[in-house]
């Protein structure tokens, strides 16, 4: 798989790089983005700015999913 997408920065913590991350099946298997340092997440096709950016636990309890990180998966 050809990655070209140079790595995005986080603008939240300014330290950690926005990774592609996905929720896999059985359960919704949304996309997103997530910042590995600070756990902040954009939705795929989102812009990756401070103003958008949501907590990976509101993201997965909207998809009423348990917040635990070991259900996702680094896409
Ligand atoms: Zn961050």
């Amino acid at each position: 798989m050809i990655d070209d997408e140079p790595p995005l920065r986080c603008p939240l913590c300014s330290f950690g790089f926005v990774e592609d991350y996905l929720v896999p099946m059985p359960l919704d298997g949304s996309r997103f983005r997530m910042c590995e340092e600070c756990d902040a997440v954009w939705e795929d096709g989102e812009d990756v700015e401070a103003a958008s950016a949501q907590n990976l636990l509101w993201y997965l309890q909207d998809r009423g999913l348990q917040p635990w990180l070991e259900d996702v998966q680094r896409a």
